[in-house]
């Protein structure tokens, strides 16, 4: 049987203060620290209880801890992506191969950029850029909760959580202003990788 390692909470990859004055050092830590957290925990969890399951025999709790799995995988996914898409050095928009492909499939960049910050408007969870290995094209997604509208096969280029817990303190219920402060540090080398890795296995 493969051997599988339990989750971890990788560290942020910069101070919990280095995003400042955009996102507080206090938001961060409570978001890496307290939630982020918590989603690696529940999804240990919940590979426990499925593991004992099969061990056991008795699957009764098995379908409540497959959609934890889920819930709680994509949470641990989606905000260890959140993280390494941000920089103190980022802001600024994106060049190369990822602002090609960016103004073929949406037209422009302010076309792709009026479409992400919809998605993140109405998003009751993330709006992500995708690769879509499908279409074989870049979408924009508006994701509730971690999973909840995702679109099957696609590869998050870049993610923006705009869960309260990622704002409300430094910006109470005006997400938009949320929203600009998140490109002041938008990492698009990291975005451009990200899409250099998807592209080159598909395309
Ligand atoms: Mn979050």
């Amino acid at each position: 049987m493969a051997e599988h390692s339990d989750p971890e909470l990788p560290p942020l990859p910069y101070d919990y203060d280095a995003l400042e004055p955009h996102i507080s050092g206090q938001v961060l830590t409570w978001h890496h620290d307290t939630h982020h957290q918590g989603y690696v925990n529940g999804l240990a969890s919940a590979e426990e209880t499925l593991a004992d399951a099969r061990e056991s025999d008795d699957f009764s709790d098995t379908a409540g801890a497959l959609g934890n799995v889920t819930h709680n995988g994509c949470g641990h996914y989606l905000h260890t992506l959140f993280w390494d898409n941000m920089d103190p050095s980022g802001g600024g928009e994106p060049d190369g191969s990822l602002r090609d492909r960016i103004e073929e499939d949406f037209g422009s960049y302010e076309g792709w950029k009026g479409e992400f910050e919809a998605a993140a408007s109405a998003a009751g969870g993330w709006a992500l850029l995708v690769y879509d290995p499908v279409a074989k094209q870049l979408r924009n997604v508006a994701v509730d909760k971690h999973d909840q509208g995702a679109l099957w096969g696609s590869h998050p280029v870049l993610a923006l959580d705009v869960w309260e817990h990622s704002y409300y303190y430094d910006y109470g219920p005006d997400r938009g202003s949320f929203v600009d402060a998140f490109f002041e540090v938008v990492d698009w080398d990291h975005a451009a990788r990200e899409y250099e890795k998807v592209v080159g296995r598909v395309e």
